[in-house]
């Protein structure tokens, strides 16, 4: 069960029978969790700034200081699982060297690492989570002029277990960031009459700049455009704001998200002219796979799962355009982007090049940031593309198809370590009637209420997906039936206060769930069955419930 994992955010019962000593000392565990958190967020956020900083001298002692440190917190407070994985973080690194590129397969050790830090740590959030949503949470800064939309926004922001602070002055704001830094702040232009220029000297003084969200009640000037991208703004809202975008932006702020680095594919008949290529990416912590003879490269590139391809034109037995057409014969490899890195300057073979299946060409030789950057904008935009065909418009979350192509493979995955995996189906009550009464406006906005509430509840490694219209699936990894079942009842209670605003109105909506743990022989479709047979009996028992299908009638 993996909320047991973690012992010193172990979920007590807060109940009165607590000495105050008891209590307190509850309260200095949580003290100390926090500061491990925030060191291993630090170690994460450091390491995915890899390909903007790019692998040097002094990158790679401050990383290796802060997973050292982090060891150590870890270590002494007993966080177990986060202490071996920065333990495993810091061998590596004592291995690697602070000013000579690491090859790839270094590369991806340090990133397993990295990953198993931040699974460790979304786990005890999640322990965290459980108890009290914002409990283990800094707070985010609402600085507005008039307090009727910051305590608005305040409440909205309650209900999705994100704490916030309502300043009306500057003196008061700048008090309290003495005292403790937001992990947000949300900040009107026109605060004390100069909001941007105040969070760009408050920027100034700080490490790590704050990731601040900006609202202009009017449509703002270039000029003050410009400064709020100086000033670090992430966002800047017009007019209205969006509290389902802000809320989504500010989640994104408290996840421990590390987006796994970009894959590339090296393609040339010279291993010399591969292995430049393959260091210049390594230095900015992009994976390379290198591939001499053009015939293996399909093969390659299924196992690899390249985001781009850097491909030499001349290779003995096939050309690289030729290779290129091949590639992209196959529909699944037809939108990953292949780059050509040639010496050929004439500008018609350029072209032809780029006409048979290539989407940029480089030429030789080709200073090493350019190399870098533009494989890097092929690669993002590769991942952006992907991630829209595979996830729904209205929550962002992945659709169907995704959700039970990841539950085949989790099942798969799981046949040797024989961990509990839970699939869970959950179905909102009575919805038909929202539309009805509300408009279909209305059921929209609880539909994506519904979407953020799971996302801030669940861990990064559960799966969060849209079923159907007014259906959500989970698949909860290492998580049994009754756990599930305990975190679905407290959602589902949390879910059922959440009121949902639409000018005057105000509703409160319910959903039920079907909870079912995956059993020995059985495939995605069964198990998906069972959730669905579970949930029926949950709408039949009179809905705004869980129930289990091992509790299901024969
Ligand atoms: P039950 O408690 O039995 O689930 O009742 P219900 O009314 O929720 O069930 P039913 O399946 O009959 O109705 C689901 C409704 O959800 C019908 C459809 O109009 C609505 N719906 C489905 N997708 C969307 C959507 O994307 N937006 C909105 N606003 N409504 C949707
Ligand atoms: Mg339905
Ligand atoms: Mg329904």
């Amino acid at each position: 069960m993996h909320r047991c994992q973690l012992s010193a955010v172990e979920i007590k019962d807060p109940s009165s029978h607590m000495s105050d000593k008891q209590q307190q000392l509850l309260q200095l565990k949580d003290h100390f969790a926090r500061r491990v958190y925030e060191e291993a967020r630090h170690v994460v956020n450091s390491w995915g700034q890899l390909a903007e900083v790019h692998w040097q001298e002094v990158w790679f002692n401050e990383f290796t200081l802060a997973a050292t440190k982090l060891v150590g917190l870890a270590e002494r407070h007993g966080f177990m699982p986060l202490a071996e994985a920065s333990g495993q973080l810091v061998a590596v690194l004592a291995a690697a060297e602070a000013h000579i590129t690491p090859s790839s397969d270094v590369l991806e050790q340090l990133n397993t690492a990295i990953g198993q830090i931040a699974t460790a740590c979304s786990r005890a959030n999640d322990n965290m989570a459980l108890k009290q949503v914002s409990a283990g949470r800094k707070p985010v800064y609402l600085c507005f002029n008039g307090s009727a939309q910051a305590t608005l926004l305040k409440e909205q922001l309650a209900s999705f277990g994100i704490p916030a602070h309502c300043f009306a002055n500057q003196v008061d704001l700048n008090e309290a960031i003495l005292y403790r830094l937001p992990a947000a702040m949300v900040v009107d232009t026109d605060f004390g009459d100069q909001g941007v220029a105040l969070v760009s000297t408050l920027q100034m003084d700080l490490r790590a700049p704050i990731p601040v969200i900006f609202y202009c009640q009017q449509t703002p000037s270039l000029a003050i455009r410009l400064a709020v991208v100086r000033a670090n703004g992430i966002a800047l809202y017009v007019g209205q704001m969006d509290v389902d975008i802000l809320i989504e932006q500010l989640i994104g702020v408290y996840s421990l998200r590390s987006e796994p680095p970009f894959r590339v594919l090296v393609v040339d008949d010279s291993r010399a002219q591969a292995m430049y290529a393959e260091r210049t990416l390594n230095y900015a912590g992009l994976f390379t796979r290198n591939v001499n003879d053009p015939f293996e490269v399909l093969e390659v590139i299924e196992s690899f799962n390249p985001d781009a391809i850097l491909m030499d034109i001349y290779m003995p037995g096939c050309m690289g355009p030729e290779l290129a057409q091949v590639i992209r014969q196959q529909d699944k490899y037809d939108s990953i982007p292949i780059l050509y890195l040639s010496a050929e300057s004439d500008i018609d073979k350029q072209l032809d090049a780029v006409g048979r299946g290539g989407d940029d060409f480089l030429t030789k030789p080709v200073p090493k940031t350019v190399l870098i950057a533009t494989v890097l904008n092929r690669c993002r935009r590769h991942r952006g593309l992907r991630a829209q065909m595979i996830r729904d418009s209205l929550t962002g979350l992945v659709d169907h198809n995704h959700t039970l192509d990841t539950l085949a493979k989790l099942i798969g995955q799981n046949l040797e370590a024989a961990l509990p995996l839970t699939f869970v189906m959950i179905d909102l009550d009575r919805f038909k009637q929202v539309n009805d009464s509300y408009g279909h406006a209305m059921g929209d906005r609880v539909i994506r209420a519904l979407a953020l509430y799971l996302k801030q509840r669940f861990r990064l490694t559960d799966v969060i997906g849209r079923y159907g219209g007014e259906e959500f699936a989970l698949i909860l990894p290492d998580t049994d039936e009754a756990t599930a079942a305990l975190l679905l009842d407290e959602v589902r209670s949390g879910f059922e206060k959440l009121t949902h605003h639409q000018g005057p109105v105000e509703i409160n909506v319910t959903f039920s769930a079907g909870v079912a743990t995956w059993t020995p022989g059985e495939d995605a479709s069964a198990l998906a069955h069972r959730a669905d047979l579970a949930l029926y009996q949950a709408k039949a028992n009179g809905r705004n419930r869980i129930a289990l299908a091992s509790e299901l009638p024969h």
